[in-house]
């Protein structure tokens, strides 16, 4: 039976979709019961304590979470998000109630064996609650004492050989998509670059010396499986240097109907005859495909969208020569609103045979600029803003492309220096002046 009534949260329960109060009262009714025989490590009401505080901070309309000060593991100063009670004596079982992010498997791939072994620890040692996966990409493990946490990081680094995630101003846990390990769009190898730069970068990762977070996320095309353009300080998203590959012969079979369109998507539901003008065609954003019988692509022109591949997956193709687009500063409203990342680097290669050294090289000149100049707390888009692209540009060493320009005519990125014009704007000003005698 529950400890507390909760006729707000109950409301939450009655819509057509999910709920996580239920998933709560759910796992407060299993320990209640405690089938599996466990000897809980935290205090065994802690779900339906959960339940209770929220319910009281609904009736209050104000949290009852305290701040959560410095907890965490020793030798780590990342990975841990200290959470306590301002009513611990009401609700004693969430009076600690830490969020333990934990490193996610490369591409989410996991086995049921380490879901068990994942889930075996936090049943123990915590709430039994998780978030899967957190907006960074993170196993989240809601709720833990302080005691539990030493315990918790031996298990999974000893045990599953599994590191905790970022949190506080460090790097925050990288996130790839699948990639190559099973998408036929895949530009680059996400996972193995993910890997790579988590194990090149473990510094920044545990021990926050930034001014504020920073996130890595890799697109392997730019279909964006993991949101890196909207969601990561620096974004690699797969792209190609060339032009897609048309295989005409399959075009003719989608405008004739014997291969069904967005890889037979919506099945089972009657979208009518392909129409390759209306659905391909008049779609393409940048308007460089047409199609008179066979199927032509300026590719000059082509932004990389990936909507017609999608469509016609098995009549267009991602170009031969690949590799990636850096973008820097996308963030989530925090002082001045969402912004996407802006373009840093129109292509590099992904080379593993360097050990991603090029790559490297980017992000150590984008940080050692932000530890430079960034104020405490400010991400490295707001940054980016207050003194504009141009400086991160020079920072990085990168040329000055046109694929840098974000509105023709309206740019405030690119910033003539007198020395590198002809002559210099001086001397065309003075020669201006002696001509018109002034
Ligand atoms: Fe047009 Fe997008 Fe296809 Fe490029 S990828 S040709 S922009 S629809």
């Amino acid at each position: 039976m529950a400890k507390h009534k909760t006729p707000l949260l109950d409301q939450l329960e009655s819509g057509p979709w999910p709920s996580f109060v239920s998933d709560i009262k759910q796992e407060a009714e299993a320990r209640a019961k405690n089938e599996k025989g466990l000897d809980y490590q935290i205090p065994v009401d802690c779900p339906d304590d959960l339940l209770g505080v929220l319910e009281m901070s609904y009736t209050d309309g104000e949290t009852h979470w305290k701040h959560g000060g410095i907890v965490g593991v020793f030798g780590y100063g990342g990975g841990v998000i200290g959470r306590y009670c301002d009513q611990p004596e009401m609700f004693p079982g969430v009076a600690h109630f830490h969020t333990v992010r934990v490193a996610q498997p490369n591409g989410k791939w996991y086995s049921t064996k380490l879901l068990r072994d994942l889930m075996d620890i936090w049943d123990l040692r915590g709430s039994g609650l998780t978030n899967m996966h957190g907006a960074t990409g993170d196993i989240v493990f809601l709720g833990t004492t302080t005691p539990q946490l030493e315990e918790i990081f031996f298990e999974l680094t000893h045990n599953l050989d599994i590191d905790l995630g970022g949190s506080g101003s460090n790097l925050r846990t990288p996130a790839s998509c699948m990639g190559m390990s099973r998408c036929e769009y895949a530009c680059y190898d996400s996972q193995e670059l993910c890997y790579n730069l988590t194990m090149e970068f473990q510094d920044e990762l545990h021990r926050p010396a930034f001014p504020y977070k920073f996130k890595f996320k890799f697109d392997a095309c730019p279909n964006g499986c993991v949101a890196a353009i909207a969601r990561s300080d620096l974004s690699f998203i797969g792209t190609w240097k060339d032009g897609i590959r048309i295989n005409q012969e399959a075009v003719a079979a989608y405008v004739g109907g014997e291969i069904a369109p967005n890889a037979g998507a919506h099945a089972g539901r009657d979208w009518g005859a392909f129409d390759i003008q209306k659905e391909v065609v008049d779609l393409c954003p940048s308007g460089c495909i047409s199609y008179d019988g066979k199927l032509t692509i300026d590719n000059k022109e082509c932004v990389r969208c990936m909507h017609c591949i999608n469509t016609m997956p098995r009549a267009l193709k991602i170009g031969e020569e690949t590799g990636c687009s850096i973008l820097c500063g996308a963030k989530a409203p925090i002082l001045d609103g969402p912004q996407m990342g802006s373009l840093l680097i129109p292509f590099i290669e992904v080379n593993k045979d360097d050990d991603f050294q090029d790559i490297k090289d980017v992000v150590e000149n984008v940080w050692d600029w932000w530890m430079e100049e960034g104020k405490n707390r400010e991400r490295i888009g707001e940054t980016m803003k207050r003194l504009g692209l141009a400086a991160l540009i020079n920072a990085v060493g990168v040329d000055v492309d046109a694929r840098h320009v974000q509105e023709p005519r309206h740019n405030p990125y690119i910033f003539w220096k007198a020395e590198d014009v002809d002559g210099g704007w001086e001397r065309d000003i003075n020669d201006f002046r002696k001509r018109h005698q002034r």
